[in-house]
């Protein structure tokens, strides 16, 4: 009879989930890609609506429909600006700066760019930047 211990031993270890490695760059592709995809579907409902709410409008337009006009704009205008990170992003994979600071030029990491695939500078910068503001 064999000891439990001994067949655990002899179990292979489970793989680590490691995080896409910078390397792997169809990985990252595919990645941004999706958020490319999400991104010009948001941008595209939110122009609808906003299309929509105009043609809908009152004329002169109620106070009411104005302010969900503005708000509209304003989403549809950072949802074109987030677009636009996603596309500069895809730019710095394909000349390969992505995941460098644009700053220092350290390493990003990937940690960070899993959360936010976009992020330009790395925590130190962002920070010094903060102190800079603040200060
Ligand atoms: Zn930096």
């Amino acid at each position: 009879m064999t000891a439990p211990s001994a067949i655990a031993a002899a179990r292979p270890r489970p793989a680590l989930q490691a995080p896409p490695a910078l390397a792997t760059i169809p990985a990252w592709h595919s990645l941004l890609e999706e958020r490319w995809q999400q991104r010009l579907n948001a941008l595209t409902e939110l122009a609808l609506a906003y299309h929509d709410a105009a043609e809908s409008c009152a004329r002169p337009a109620a106070a009411a429909d104005t302010a969900r006009l503005e708000k509209l704009l304003r989403q549809a205008t950072a949802a074109r600006r987030a677009l636009g990170e996603t596309e500069d992003t895809l730019a710095r994979l394909a000349d390969g700066s992505f995941g460098r600071c644009e700053q220092c030029s350290e390493s990003i990491p990937t940690a960070e760019l899993l959360t936010e695939p976009e992020t330009r500078y790395c925590g130190k910068c962002v920070a010094i930047s903060w102190v800079t503001l603040a200060g």
